[in-house]
């Protein structure tokens, strides 16, 4: 049984920012909301966060990865988005999430062909408590709008960890996410060129430990996907 027509009529769709009404429950945000938001460009250092003028690493070299974060979460309307990520609005958060992530990686300097998309997965009981996977919503809508593959068996969880959210410093949180991830079979990633898919990034914990897994499984390029930097 479908419920959503019952949820529409009980709870009419609206926008998660301003709560102005939406036509349908398919969109976070409403139309001026969205457009307001300012997506970044540039790819930024994984490490240091200077902004790249290309698609080359210029400054922390050997850092495993480049930043590519779409948007701000100091922004209101974008945190709302987060937020809503979390409860009865995933999927219309994670669709106008997808929509500025795809806007973001048509402006910057990279070549997306050889590109395949890997979501950040979440532990298998989180995943199940969940349903789902909220890197994955954004990384399918992304993957199907701009024609890359998008691989969800790769990359693995083997610690369930404390959710990063909850813990406030940088060490405390690399310390809760050190060595949460392996590559199973390592010729999936093999000389791969990888936009690794997370919804936010603060401290770069999570994209630096999924990262180091990858390169160790033989990928090569790593643009750690950010749909909003804290
Ligand atoms: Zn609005
Ligand atoms: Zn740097």
């Amino acid at each position: 049984m479908n419920l959503g027509p019952l949820l529409n009529l009980l709870f009419p769709p609206h926008c998660l920012a301003c709560r102005a009404p939406l036509p349908n429950a398919s969109q976070g945000l409403c139309a001026l909301c969205k457009d307001a938001i300012l997506c970044e460009t540039n790819l930024r250092c994984g490490r240091c966060f200077a902004r790249l003028p290309g698609d080359a690493k210029i400054c922390h070299t050997n850092f495993p990865y480049i930043l590519g974060a779409a948007t701000h979460y100091h922004d209101a309307r974008v945190r709302a988005l987060v937020q809503g990520l979390k409860f009865r609005h995933a999927h219309a958060a994670a669709a106008t999430l997808a929509e500025l992530t795809e806007r973001y990686l048509r402006s910057v300097p990279l070549s997306l062909a050889s590109f395949a998309i890997l979501p950040i997965p979440l532990s298998h009981k989180r995943e199940r408590k969940r349903g789902y996977n909220q890197s994955q919503l954004i990384a399918a809508r992304v993957g199907n709008a701009l024609g890359i593959p998008v691989i969800t068996d790769a990359l693995v969880r083997t610690i369930h960890a404390q959710p990063q959210s909850e813990l406030s410093d940088w060490r405390a949180r690399h310390m809760n996410v050190a060595g949460a991830f392996a590559v199973p079979v390592p010729h999936q990633v093999a000389r791969k060129d990888i936009l690794l898919f997370d919804d936010v990034t603060t401290s770069g914990a999570t994209f630096f430990e999924a990262s180091v897994a990858l390169k160790c499984a033989g990928a090569r390029r790593i643009i750690a996907v950010a749909a909003a930097k804290a």
